[in-house]
């Protein structure tokens, strides 16, 4: 999709911080970051949002989570973790290309929750 901003890291043409990459799904750091380490993942194919996931392609993103979860975990030694999807813009959603935010979380007054 031309001009969303989520394709537009996956093609390149804006730049990203990327944690994981393969053929069907990039992980980039938030560009703001709600605590450190705060990661989006997405598929690379344009969808709105969960509800226009196939099983396939929902597979093919969580089959890389808890890799990605881990990872984070062995880099910036958060003692929990929250997992969140928005779908809509009354669910918080502002970027409509589906994203799931990993968010490492370090403790009370961590900035998240
Ligand atoms: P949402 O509010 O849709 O659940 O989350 C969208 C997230 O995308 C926000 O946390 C926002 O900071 C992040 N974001 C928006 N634009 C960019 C960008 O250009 N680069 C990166 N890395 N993150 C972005
Ligand atoms: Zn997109």
């Amino acid at each position: 999709m031309t001009n969303c901003i989520f394709c537009k890291i996956v093609n390149g043409d804006i730049p990203a911080a990327k944690v994981f990459e393969n053929e069907h799904v990039l992980a980039f750091l938030d560009i703001s970051q709600v605590t450190k380490g705060h990661t989006l993942v997405i598929p690379k194919i344009h969808k709105e949002n969960l509800y226009e996931l196939t099983p396939e392609i929902a597979g093919k993103l969580y089959e890389v989570v808890p890799a990605i979860a881990k990872a984070l975990k062995t880099e910036f030694k958060p003692v929990g973790l929250n997992s969140v999807n928005n779908n809509g813009e009354l669910a918080g959603q502002s970027v409509f290309h589906f994203h799931l935010h990993l968010i490492p979380r370090y403790g009370k007054g961590d900035g998240f929750g």
